[in-house]
């Protein structure tokens, strides 16, 4: 599988999924794949946040099932992680709708919003093409204190 499929849309890596490397989508991953269909793009999630969700709907399943299944789903690339600095991560589905989009995270609540800049997009095409290197993505997040908690 080319790496960049992995980028544009769910269709090439949900068909890929299913028998990548050995890793499959069990019922326990679709699940959780599921939910962040299910809510869409744009919603960014914590892991506590994931987990939350599924023992609402009777899943009977640790918080460290969920961290491990996150993790996977990033590296089959259903989803994208965004690393907050103090140690916290987001998780949100991987869309074809805007793949080059950019986050504002605050630092203290975790809270993500989403913005789009052709910049940040054409330095990342210009940074790339200078070097030789074959583009996949060019996001940004920004680190910052929202209003409510500065
Ligand atoms: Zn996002
Ligand atoms: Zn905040």
């Amino acid at each position: 599988m080319e790496i960049e499929n992995q980028y544009h849309g769910l269709s090439t890596p949900l068909a890929n999924g299913l028998h990548q490397e050995g890793r499959r989508l069990t019922p326990q991953r679709k699940k959780v794949l599921d939910l962040f269909t299910t809510i869409g793009s744009g919603i960014h999630l914590s892991a506590e946040e994931v987990h939350a969700q599924l023992v609402q709907s009777k899943a009977r399943v640790s918080l460290a099932t969920i961290y491990r299944t996150l993790r996977l789903l990033v590296q089959m690339g259903f989803l994208n992680e965004l690393e907050l600095s103090e140690g916290g991560h987001r998780f949100e589905l991987l869309s074809h709708e805007n793949p080059d989009h950019h986050h504002l995270i605050c630092i203290r609540c975790g809270r993500t919003e989403e913005f789009e800049s052709n910049q940040v997009v054409q330095a990342g095409r210009l940074a790339s093409e200078k070097l030789g290197f074959k583009l996949i993505e060019s996001t940004l997040n920004v680190r910052a204190i929202c209003p409510e908690c500065s």
